[in-house]
């Protein structure tokens, strides 16, 4: 039987150990693809598939030039491939039989670092999770940044999968056990829409290997360590980082161990809801809270901020320490500017360190390092001045490396050229013996200069030229017509062209040789001389990550100082007994968006003794959701070290915000609207605490009025009897605005709307007690619906209304007789019962069918009715 060529054999034996990556199969000037790998990549990058005969069978086959590969499999990457690099890893001359070949690295979606592949106000963590049915361990890395967080949970899966959303990550490692639960699987990619890479027992290997091998990455890995769990889901993240990197990882040597009950906790609903980082709509930056408060000066600074969002404090001291800071900032505006001018000369640090410790920095890299660092002592200068103690000692014990930028100063070129392969690098003086080669090629180069003019002399011709091309090297160029001035035998004839003869000189080719070895050497020497410079700083990365790291913090300080200044934020007092009050407040992004119309402001007060709960009633479009969301964003926002947009605030500290708004299907997960409502208002119900915040909109719309009715009552009881949380909750049910009566903690308050001429006018005051009614219809009206709608609509209203209220009416008197209050019980007469006639009249009242009477039909029963009971009292 036919066999494969033993280089189809190399592939298909490469292939079997990187099943689920595309490989990238070097041969030649391409990387090739074959068989499956090839069809799908076809597709995916839209190129020619072709054959090649495998020697058994022609296979398919695709591939793209190497020079280009970084553009394609930037395109599978941000598609969720993985791709392995395959390199030819000996010369082709010297090898014997089949050229040796290796993956060289394992590309994916988790553990990019090329720049162009990664967006640089976001990190790019990669998660591994690990789980032992009661406790979590979660590790995340970023590759790019150096970044390294690990933390152990308790609780749910629920949790797990909280904890992981605040890393987005691209690419997520599960354990054994986690994957081996696809609905666990299934509901985080519905969250995140990430890669998953399960890991094997074998692939993981024994504890004691896990922790051998984090003991030499990390120097403080047997404090950060310490159970089983945290092994393994680090070990997990790093075993993978190295079986796909296959490098020094050396930049990855800090690991910070937190727990998570020192930030607030935000489940993916809540920061959906609350439009932290993407809005709802259309998942874009602008329009956020990020994208408001952003306004560093960095990317480092970016994405601090991010991550300080992503886990808001709940620690007083920690939240008052950045507030301070926010503070000395605006209190010396010109001293923010100076810093804000001085930061936008910092390029990223941590991915300049990233890059320069993984061997992929170039020259300019290192010349953007060198500039950043000569900004930094300026920094420092301005931070000396600042009346914030922190502030000043950060600036005092800032160690800005001026040795690794004397160094990148005094070897590589101002100017120098993206590639380190070509030359043109290192400044000259740095090195002796490169001068020396140098000053070869221009001594020769020279001469050659120097021979045009002797030669023109020597032989009188005028036109005759010296010049260089690649298959030939220098020549002598005589025009046709001047041949025959030319003296026979002095040049040697080497080319031919249809007006001119080209010719050379022995001495012309020494010459030649000689600038070619020595452009030669000096590339080399050059390429050498920089991948030593890149080695000397890579030795100072945790110097350069501490660097970077104060650089963000700063910026992100800053940041919060100049958005406080721009919209007038106030300092919030930071409460730990559970009393919030908002004086004049404001949402931050609706406020900066539509600054034309100016917003309103409005106060809230909730504490936990007697106004947990606000009902909020309105009329659409009144501003309810807008209010409830300011407050969970002036919450968030002050957790966070931020001003916020109030007149004056007091916020409690907030354990966790839970947000149940607006509909939403699940139809992949299987759950319906309703369904998805209940649930998310169930993890509210059993998970908050009395240090929570609730947002509840519209609860029980889902479903039937008087189902959702009754749910919703029932929910604001429980939370209120048995929760304790912080709640906020707007109806359209005005029903239960009558729980103010019951419920103690319970609190009515309204958007506030008037109607003029017909037509409803939004005050989006938020005022105290109930609203007078809906207002469904005149909004119906603004959004344009035909005017027969809004006149049925009308007629239907005022006839259900009719309805309702009879209904009430015979409610009340029937099933459920009011309860007098106690004192009221001996002081007011008893009613006086209904006779038979009454309440056979309510009752044929309530049931007939006035939906399908005509006016005079109705005219008719109430005569009818009247006639009755005027007989029954006679
Ligand atoms: P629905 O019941 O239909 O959800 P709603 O009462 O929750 O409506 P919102 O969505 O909060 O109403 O607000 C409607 C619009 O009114 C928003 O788009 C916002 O721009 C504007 N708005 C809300 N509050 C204010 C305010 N305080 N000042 C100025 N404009 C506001």
């Amino acid at each position: 039987m036919a066999k494969y060529t033993p280089m189809m054999e190399q592939y298909l034996s490469i292939k079997a150990e990187y099943p689920d990556a595309f490989l990238f199969f070097r041969l030649g000037d391409f990387y090739e693809m074959f068989f499956e790998d090839a069809i799908k990549a076809a597709e995916e990058l839209e190129i020619t598939l072709t054959s090649r005969d495998g020697g058994k069978e022609r296979v398919p086959m695709c591939g793209v030039p190497y020079h280009s590969a970084e553009a394609y499999i930037e395109r599978l990457i941000e598609k969720g491939y993985k791709v392995a690099i395959c390199e030819q890893v000996e010369d082709p001359k010297a090898a014997k039989g089949v050229v040796k070949r290796e993956v060289v690295r394992v590309i994916t979606p988790g553990t990019v670092i090329e720049e162009k592949m990664l967006a640089d106000k976001e990190n790019n963590f990669l998660v591994a999770l690990a789980t032992d049915g009661r406790a979590h361990a979660l590790a995340a890395g970023d590759l790019s940044t150096g970044e390294w967080y690990v933390t152990q949970l308790e609780g749910t899966l629920d949790r797990l999968m909280d904890e992981t959303s605040a890393y987005r990550p691209k690419e997520v490692l599960l354990d054994p056990a986690l994957a081996g639960n696809r609905h666990f699987q299934k509901r985080l990619s519905m969250r995140l829409g990430c890669l998953f890479t399960p890991m094997s027992e074998e692939k993981l290997g024994a504890t004691g290997e896990l922790e051998a091998a984090l003991a030499q990455q990390f120097p403080s890995a047997k404090e950060v360590f310490t159970t089983a769990l945290l092994v393994r889901a680090g070990g997990m993240l790093l075993r993978y980082l190295q079986d796909t990197q296959k490098r020094s990882l050396r930049h990855l040597n800090r690991v910070r161990r937190y727990d998570a009950r020192q930030f607030m906790i935000l489940d993916e609903a809540a920061r959906r809801n609350l439009e932290l980082t993407a809005t709802l709509k259309d998942g874009r930056r602008q329009g956020s809270l990020l994208w408001l408060l952003d306004q560093t000066a960095t990317a480092m600074g970016s994405r601090m901020l991010r991550q300080w969002l992503d886990k808001p404090l709940v620690n007083k001291e920690a939240i008052e320490e950045r507030q301070d800071a926010v503070q000395a900032f605006l209190d010396d505006l010109l001293l923010l500017e100076e810093v804000r001018e001085r930061l936008k000369e910092v390029y990223d640090l941590e991915r300049l360190a990233a890059r320069i410790a993984y061997g992929s920095a170039n020259a300019r890299d290192l010349q953007a390092l060198r500039r950043s660092l000569e900004a930094l002592p300026a920094l420092q200068q301005v931070l000396a001045r600042m009346d914030c103690p922190p502030l000043r000692m950060m600036g005092e014990h800032m160690d800005v490396c001026p040795d690794v930028a004397e160094l990148i100063a005094k070897a590589i070129e101002d100017d120098p050229p993206v590639s380190v392969k070509e030359g043109g690098l290192i400044r000259e003086g740095y090195h002796p013996y490169l001068d020396r080669l140098r000053t070869a090629q221009r001594e020769g180069k020279n001469w050659i200069t120097q021979l045009e003019r002797r030669e023109r002399e020597a032989t009188g011709i005028k036109s005759l030229k010296v010049g260089y091309n690649k298959v030939f090297g220098y020549y002598i160029e005589v025009t046709k017509a001047n041949l025959r001035h030319l003296p026979e035998g002095r040049y040697v004839r080497k080319q031919t062209l249809a007006n001119a003869e080209r010719f050379i000189t022995p001495e012309l080719k020494e010459k030649e040789q000689l600038i070619l070895e020595a452009e030669e050497k000096s590339v080399e020497l050059e390429y050498q001389l920089f991948t030593e410079v890149r080695e000397q700083v890579a030795r100072q990365i945790p110097r350069l990550q501490t660097l970077a790291e104060q650089v963000a913090r700063l910026d992100a300080l800053q940041s919060l100082a100049a958005v406080a200044d721009r919209y007038r934020y106030v300092r919030p007092v930071i409460r730990t007994d559970g009393r919030l009050r908002i004086e004049a407040g404001r949402h931050p992004v609706v406020e900066a968006a539509n600054r034309e119309e100016p917003f309103v402001a409005n106060d809230t007060e909730m504490n936990p003794e007697d106004r947990q709960i606000l009902l909020i009633t309105g009329p659409n479009m009144a501003g309810k959701s807008t209010y409830m969301r300011q407050v969970a964003l002036i919450t968030v926002m002050a957790q966070i070290g931020s001003f916020v947009p109030a007149k004056r605030a007091e916020i409690p500290i907030v354990d966790r915000i839970f947000t149940r708004i607006g509909a939403a299907d699940d139809l992949v997960g299987g759950r319906s609207t309703f369904m998805v409502e209940m649930a998310e208002t169930c993890q509210a119900l059993t998970q908050a605490t009395k240090q929570s915040l609730i947002l509840l909109d519209e609860v029980g719309r889902g479903t039937s009025t008087y189902d959702g009715m009754s749910l919703a009552h029932a929910i604001v009881e429980y939370i209120h009897d048995h929760v304790g949380a912080k709640t906020l909750f707007s109806t359209h049910y005005h029903e239960l605005t009558r729980l103010e009566e019951t419920l103690p903690r319970v609190v009515n308050v309204h958007a506030r709307c008037v109607e003029k001429d017909g037509k409803v006018v939004f005050l989006h005051r938020i005022e105290p007690g109930r609203a007078d009614r809906s207002y469904g219809i005149q909004v119906a009206e603004l959004a344009g619906l035909p005017k027969e709608v809004i006149q049925r609509a009308k007629v239907i209203l005022d006839e259900l209304e009719g309805q309702a209220e009879t209904a009430a009416a015979v409610q009340q008197l029937e099933l459920f007789p009011a309860v007098p209050e106690p004192e009221a019980q001996t002081e007011k007469a008893p009613e006086p019962a209904l006779g038979e006639t009454e309440r056979e009249v309510l009752k044929e009242l309530a049931e007939w069918d006035l939906m399908g009477s005509t006016p005079l039909d109705a005219m008719q029963l109430i005569h009818r009715l009247q006639q009755r009971l005027k007989s029954s009292r006679v």
